[in-house]
């Protein structure tokens, strides 16, 4: 069998590809009803909030745009403070939507200043929400939340947060670190196939929600919850991921979520001390190293698309490659949702066989 290891999609289990054969049910009925109400009240715990919870038909980037048409309105001024491809996307949502977008980039591979967000918020005062990625799935770099968290609120702004590829699996309460809108994605840390956005709302959002005036329909958060009240969504939702998305959070639920975040912390370390023995370096600032994706940086004759194809064709590992101007200068590997230590040291051992014939010429 393949090892899969990209972040996202990620592997699911047999009984979660299982649950999704069974057969359609009415998605306005009380089975459907059942399941919603289950799923929510789950979520909230792996949120750890009491805010409200919604199922989204979309992958991570529509739990996005959810986030952005929900809160503000066109000619709203927002920070999006970006560390790679992700955080630069959600700042071209709020664009697209006509909101005036005050860019802070940092350099890809490194986390968020705070004190550079701190002086952004200080300049300029008509701010109204921050933009923000938790964990930049790009650079394999996990920003400091709660400290952006405390610096947005200091200054009393609206939080939104893309932890679509750290939810679940990096710890992120989002009522103490107060994030008014926070969005994941099922084909994450969640086991689940793509095709639900899983989103939060806080009170705080709420208030801005019943002010904004960014165009929205398939999105509307108001119906979101009208309809939650009766146990159903807006429109029909993608039943058999919901059926996926129900049987892996009774996993997760079994392992526990200190026990997942502890095992994403412990495997990751795994990648990260294997990838520093086969002579290779980090490409992620190592003191913000993400515990779900390792970037691993091209040096010493590496040709990193020579490396995907021989992992591929002759290890059956599937690795991540680099985006956009990181092509070519990393490879990236997913360790998020059903990994496990075995899963790494095999990476580890078939990167030793492949790293010479794919040019790699270790110094040490
Ligand atoms: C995967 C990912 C996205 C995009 O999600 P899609 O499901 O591909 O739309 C956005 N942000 C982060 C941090 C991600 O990891």
């Amino acid at each position: 069998m393949e090892n899969l290891r990209i972040p996202g999609p990620t592997p699911c289990p047999n009984e979660v590809l299982q649950a999704m054969t069974k057969q359609m049910i009415n998605h306005r009925g009380p089975e459907f009803k059942q399941i919603l109400y289950d799923i929510t009240d789950k979520l909230k715990q792996l949120f750890q909030t009491k805010g409200d919870i919604f199922l989204l038909t979309a992958s991570g980037t529509g739990g996005m745009e959810a986030a952005v048409v929900n809160t503000l309105s066109p000619g709203d001024k927002v920070l999006s403070v970006a560390i790679g491809v992700f955080g630069e996307r959600f700042g071209v949502i709020a664009e697209k939507f006509g909101a005036e977008v005050i860019p802070l980039l940092f350099e890809w591979g490194k986390a968020a200043d705070i004190d550079t967000i701190r002086k952004a918020l200080q300049d300029k005062p008509e701010i109204k929400a921050v933009l923000v990625t938790h964990n930049e799935t790009s650079t394999g770099v996990t920003n400091d939340l709660g400290s952006i968290s405390s610096v947005a609120k200091e200054f009393d702004k609206l939080l939104l947060v893309d932890a679509i590829s750290s939810l679940g699996s990096i710890n992120l309460p989002v009522d103490d670190w107060r994030c008014d809108v926070t969005v994941t994605g099922s084909q994450k840390g969640w086991m689940t196939p793509p095709g639900l956005a899983m989103v939060s709302v806080s009170q705080r959002a709420w208030q801005a929600h019943s002010k904004a005036k960014m165009p929205r329909f398939y999105w509307d958060f108001t119906k979101a919850k009208n309809y939650l009240e009766k146990g159903q969504t807006p429109w029909t939702t993608g039943v058999s991921t919901v059926y996926a998305l129900s049987t892996a959070l009774d996993m997760v639920q079994k392992e526990g979520l200190a026990n997942i975040i502890a095992r994403h912390a412990r495997v990751a370390k795994a990648a990260r001390d294997g990838i520093k023995s086969l002579g290779l370096s980090l490409f992620a600032e190592e003191s913000h190293a993400s515990n779900t994706v390792t970037s691993v940086a091209a040096s010493d004759g590496l040709d990193t698309k020579k490396l995907l194809k021989i992992m591929r064709e002759e290890h059956q590992v599937v690795l991540g490659g680099g985006q956009q101007k990181l092509d070519g200068q990393i490879f990236r590997i997913g360790h998020l949702g059903r990994v496990n230590d075995d899963d790494i040291a095999a990476v580890i051992s078939a990167l030793k066989v492949a790293l010479p014939q794919a040019g790699f010429r270790s110094k040490s």
